[in-house]
């Protein structure tokens, strides 16, 4: 027995400690604080949280407490601690972390995948280290996490890394409690974990020399302009050259993408800033562990190729996330492309067999290795305005991370998200576990990557949903999902734009009664007609829909979204009658006139001709009438080149007109005025700017008339068409400058990504006042 002061008052405590604990070090942390003070217990990983068990002092044990809350390690976020006190002694010898035990009920939140740390990189790089130039190298506050977990608790038994049986060396660290790879479950050493494999097209390997380096190998085939798939931690990407326009085209015909633009990686921040400016809150983001693609604005004289980016202001750069990317990027001045290892708008590859079938009409060479990826992640891509990050797209690095809420959800929730940049989510008591970014659910493999995501959310968190919420669309496949499922779940249909606004409220954990103003391209709307240029008064159980966008036809119903010049064409002529066919403008010379009078006879017979009050219908419309595109090659094109060409310095903007009594809103003397500064001459970029500060205005107007009717003074923007910054900044300045409270997107996406937690939010709502 050990001895103890005679006067010192021994207790023993359980402790709790929940949140994300597992996978970032915590209990080695707990260990060396608890050993320094010569506290006896033992901490464990459960499926709860972190679960300490510790005897000794009284007074030692609060100070023990106390410095754990105080200063956790760095990846972790403690949501709550909870003790029992006064246990009878258990009498430990001294202080030992067990094996992690799954209780199988609650769940516990898990890692994100986490950016290659600096110390590992010091490492990497030191020729006298046993991991030098090692592509797999890891550490307790850094590597692969979410994407190759296959159950919890985490463990290296449950992720991918099972394949690979630790080396004495490293089972030696892993076992140490004082060693940083201590309980690091996917450290790997050259002799026991993955290695690279590099082979061409056909599957043949690439013989290198004794002593050559194979990334040193593949940066010499990248400058020779050759396109190389790189298997990362979520998926592959393809890669080329980014400054040799010749292979970023080429990489364009293979891939069937004809402007989307391709994100780049480059080394370093310096690099980066010969084609970007970076604020230093960009330069944060662009460090952060959670490594993003972040959207910049394009310098004026940055020598790079039109074809990385078409007709953008702006690039997507991030810096390299894993030790495969240092190596590779290490002795390179100028940056990669680096876009997903896809065809077209299918998901990102993440099986070395698919991968190989699918890209190698694509890539030259793949770069390859024998880890497994579990769930595949797309790279996730933020912007910064106004001081604060938002996120675009929320996949690697941020999933699975859950989003913290005000709301309590009573009961599991899944709601099942939109058909666009779909992502899903589960909701329960204060977590919305939001899933990385799906895709489109437009073709089989998305489809099965959505219906795996779900069930392997569920697996990982314990969860088994028993209300499920969906979009009101009824040809969506996510809503197909969830009206097909049939194990007595509660089900609850939420109206798109209403998702949006409860989104948007949800991001930023309000609730109550707001203005809520949701423009996109297109969301089903409760009278069956398409909705996007929508007024409300809202909150989570309801949106009065007050004003909105005019109905106007899409002829060719989804034609009109790929062809904008329909859209053009409509607004012309309800606008200015069939007289718009003598206007002396570029749109109307060069408008195929026998394409219009078939459309013209579809509207008139209703054929094919959905209406909508969408307002990226009306952006479309302009941009086609400004001659910017007839036609788009991916979604929002046209919308993101009228913002890249408009004036920034322009003051007023065109008047839409509001229907007294209807809220009716007619935007034929917009279009009327567009056409007449044309006429005058007036050059496209001054007549885009005029359409976007109109569009700021009727935010403007509709806010005040809703606040003086309705004594509301906060405004939520949501919605995809709150992409375009130009609108987003004058839109908040306008508000906040009337003295509204304004509230936009920032955890969660303003486009279709975000729509998961809305409906999530607005079931939540329904369950809670007894609703449902
Ligand atoms: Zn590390
Ligand atoms: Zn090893």
């Amino acid at each position: 027995m050990h001895s103890v002061e005679p006067h010192a008052q021994i207790t023993r405590v359980q402790i709790l400690v929940r949140g994300i604990v597992q996978g970032v070090g915590f209990r080695p942390f707990v260990f060396s604080l608890a050993s320094r003070r010569a506290l006896r217990g033992q901490v464990l990983n459960n499926a709860t949280g972190v679960l300490i068990d510790i005897e000794g002092e009284c007074d030692t044990i609060e100070q023990f407490i106390k410095e754990m809350t105080a200063r956790p390690p760095a990846l972790s976020l403690i949501e709550s601690v909870e003790r029992k006190d006064n246990l009878d002694p258990a009498h430990y010898q001294d202080f030992r972390i067990v094996e992690s035990i799954s209780n199988g009920e609650k769940f516990t939140p898990i890692s994100a995948d986490i950016a290659t740390c600096a110390d590992c990189l010091k490492e990497l790089f030191d020729p006298l280290d046993r991991r030098y130039r090692y592509p797999f190298i890891n550490c307790t506050s850094c590597g692969p996490r979410f994407t190759i977990i296959e159950d919890i608790p985490y463990d290296r038994a449950q992720t991918t890394m099972r394949d690979f049986e630790m080396c004495a060396a490293c089972r030696a660290e892993y076992e140490n409690p004082l060693d940083r790879r201590f309980h690091a479950e996917p450290t790997a050493c050259p002799q026991c974990g993955p290695r690279l494999s590099l082979t061409d097209a056909h599957g043949c390997e690439v013989s290198l020399d004794e002593s050559e380096d194979m990334t040193a190998r593949v940066r010499l085939l990248l400058s020779a302009g050759k396109i190389v798939v790189i298997k990362g931690i979520g998926g592959f990407h393809l890669a080329c050259d980014a400054l040799n326009a010749e292979a970023v085209e080429r990489l364009r015909r293979r891939k069937y993408r004809e402007d989307k633009p391709f994100a780049l990686m480059a080394k370093s921040v310096d690099v980066i800033r010969e084609y970007c400016l970076v604020s230093e809150a960009e330069e944060a983001l662009l460090n952060s562990e959670r490594r993003p693609v972040v959207l910049l604005e394009k310098r004026v004289d940055a020598r790079i190729p039109e074809a990385v980016a078409p007709s953008l202001r702006t690039l997507g750069f991030m810096l390299p996330y894993s030790p495969l990317h240092h190596l590779l990027l290490e002795t390179l001045d100028h940056p990669l492309v680096m876009t997903s290892g896809n065809v077209s708008d299918e998901p990102i590859c993440y099986e070395d067999d698919d991968a190989i079938r699918r890209l190698n009409n694509i890539a030259d060479y793949f770069l390859l290795h024998d880890r497994r990826i579990h769930i595949r992640t797309d790279d996730s891509v933020a912007r910064f305005t106004d001081g604060r990050e938002i996120i675009l797209r929320r996949s690697r690095g941020y999933a699975p991370a859950p989003v913290k809420l005000n709301l309590k959800f009573e009961r599991e929730i899944l709601a099942c998200g939109a058909e666009l940049k779909n992502t899903f989510c589960i909701a329960r008591d204060h977590y919305a576990f939001i899933s990385h970014h799906i895709g489109d659910l437009e073709n089989l493999e998305t489809l099965r990557s959505f219906r795996q995501g779900i069930e392997h959310y569920q697996r990982l968190f314990h969860l088994q949903p028993e209300v499920v919420a969906y979009d009101l669309h009824p040809e969506y496949l996510s809503t197909k999902y969830a009206l097909a499922l049939d194990e007595g779940q509660t089900k609850i249909g939420v109206q798109h734009h209403h998702a949006h606004i409860a989104s948007c409220m949800a991001d930023n954990q309000i609730e109550g009664e707001v203005i809520g103003v949701a423009m996109d391209g297109l969301g089903f709307g409760t009278d069956g007609r398409m909705w996007g240029g929508e007024f409300f008064v809202a909150d989570f159980l309801e949106a009065e829909r007050i004003a909105h966008l005019d109905y106007i036809e899409m002829p060719g119903g989804a034609k009109a979204i790929r062809e904008p010049w329909r859209m053009a064409a409509v607004y012309l002529q309800r606008a200015l009658g069939d007289e718009f066919l003598d206007l002396e403008i570029p749109f109307v010379r060069n408008l195929d006139r026998r394409a219009w009078t078939t459309l013209r006879r579809m509207i008139e017979t209703g054929t094919n001709s959905p209406q909508t009050s969408s307002m990226g219908r009306l952006f479309d419309a302009l941009a086609s009438l400004l001659g910017l595109r007839n036609a788009v090659n991916y979604e929002g094109q046209a919308a993101i080149e009228l913002e890249t060409i408009a004036d920034r310095d322009c003051l007023r903007g065109y008047e839409f007109e509001i229907e007294e009594g209807t809220g009716v809103i007619k935007a034929e003397a917009v279009v009327r005025n567009a056409v007449e500064d044309l006429l005058e001459g007036l050059s496209t970029h001054t007549v885009s700017a005029k359409f976007h500060l109109g569009v700021v205005q009727l935010i403007a107007t509709l806010a005040r008339h809703v606040r003086d009717a309705r004594r509301l003074n906060r405004v939520v923007l949501s919605g995809g068409v709150f992409q375009n910054m130009f609108l987003l900044e004058n839109v908040r300045r306008s508000l906040k400058h009337e003295g509204f409270e304004v509230l936009t997107h920032s955890r969660v996406p303003t486009n279709d990504g975000g729509i998961s937690l809305g409906q999530a939010a607005i079931a939540g709502a329904h369950l809670a006042s007894g609703r449902i």
